[in-house]
């Protein structure tokens, strides 16, 4: 992708569908807990916002990534993400080969759902395991036990949806290194073409935080929590999931492209309550954002779902805030992204190139004509590296 390339029109569209069962113990998204009332309303408005989108000059380019992503957008049950799609194919061109993700729980997969999600499209499942520990998964407040889990993965992979991305996280108090390494043993033995591995973050606010300040939990030291990153890494390349992003791993041509997008900086579209979208300068103004002189455009929708249906519901696109991105910004944002990927970014900045050379000293970046990328050993103090750059 050139740099010209990435302000182009957007190709790439993010749906967010905010609801889920109950609030995990470490999650601060901007979900709903609401029953199907509130959903239905939602998807209302979201077909409401998806019709005005693809009125203006922003539908005329077809679309390569379509991301259903929450929340839990596997609760929405079929039917309704049936009439979503269907919406988006009406609204927008769809080019072939289009990636079509689904984020799901296993809670909501059964045979017949996958069966059904593959035949609406769905090329990609991206399901959230999490743990294979049943006292963690309790810890974690998710709904769903080992087992749940593994059937889960067991239906997706025979359902014929094309990909299969699970989520799994490490560093969670209470899950031992082996125990994490067996829960990731068991994952692998379902062949998923890509693999997220996060560490989890304590968020102020959360429950999972509360209970560590109260004491009646232990955060996970640094030292073990970088052995289960580090175990994992070795585990997956052996199992052919190599990793391309700091917390993503996958099989050859199986990386998730609507991140890729992103992370290489990228436009894209978003609809749905606290999503966020990026678009250049003339696209933006195609959606009646202020642009000015901005080379890219930031902009947000309203957080709460009841508000944004309300918003919605009042003839706009649900729209609460606007950043416009000057050509230093978006530098700066594209590097900061760009290093979270094993390809690494250019960088044009001689300032920058010679900063990065210094890092390279201690073997945290390499630097290649004007291509920086972060060594595994970098990747491990990200986002130290990546203040020190933007700091010069
Ligand atoms: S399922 Fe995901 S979005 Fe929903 S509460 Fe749990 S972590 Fe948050």
């Amino acid at each position: 992708m050139t740099a010209d390339d990435r302000l182009g029109p957007p190709t790439s569209l993010y749906v967010h569908l905010p609801f889920c069962r109950r609030r995990c113990t470490y999650c601060d998204f901007a979900i709903s807990v609401s029953g199907p009332n509130l959903q239905d309303r939602y998807l209302d408005a979201l077909l409401a916002e998806l019709r005005f989108v693809s009125r203006t000059a922003l539908a005329d380019e077809p679309l390569k990534t379509i991301h259903l992503g929450g929340g839990t957008p596997s609760l929405l049950g079929p039917s309704r993400l049936a009439r979503l799609l269907e919406a988006v194919a009406a609204g927008f061109p769809v080019a072939d080969g289009c990636e079509v993700t689904l984020e799901a729980n296993p809670e909501e997969v059964s045979e017949a759902a996958a069966r059904e999600w593959a035949g609406m499209g769905i090329t990609r499942a991206s399901l959230g395991i999490q743990s294979l520990s049943d006292p963690i998964l309790r810890w974690l407040g998710r709904g769903h036990d080992a087992e749940l889990g593994l059937n889960a993965l067991g239906w997706l992979r025979e359902s014929g949806i094309p990909q299969l991305s699970c989520d799994l996280m490490f560093a969670i108090p209470g899950q031992s290194t082996g125990a994490f390494l067996d829960g990731l043993e068991r994952v692998l033995q379902f062949q998923p073409d890509h693999l997220s591995c996060y560490e989890l973050t304590l968020e102020p606010g959360t429950t999972a935080q509360r209970l560590v300040d109260s004491g009646r939990c232990q955060q996970v030291a640094e030292a073990e929590a970088l052995e289960q990153l580090r175990s994992a890494r070795a585990r997956l390349l052996v199992a052919g999931l190599t990793r391309y992003e700091v917390s993503n791993y996958s099989r050859p041509g199986c990386q998730s492209r609507h991140n890729l997008n992103y992370w290489r900086g990228g436009t894209y579209l978003a609809l749905g309550a606290g999503s966020h979208g990026f678009l250049g300068g003339p696209a933006a103004g195609a959606l009646g954002l202020p642009v000015g002189r901005a080379a890219g455009v930031r902009y947000w929708h309203y957080r709460d779902a009841a508000t944004y249906a309300r918003v919605v519901g009042q003839g706009t696109a649900g729209i609460r805030g606007s950043e416009q991105l000057d050509d230093s910004q978006l530098r700066l944002e594209r590097l900061a992204l760009g290093l979270r990927l094993t390809e690494g970014v250019d960088v044009a900045d001689e300032r920058l190139l010679a900063v990065s050379r210094r890092l390279a000293v201690h073997g945290w970046l390499e630097v290649d004509g004007g291509r920086v990328r972060a060594t595994p050993e970098g990747m491990e103090i990200l986002d130290r590296l990546t203040l020190e750059l933007i700091a010069a």
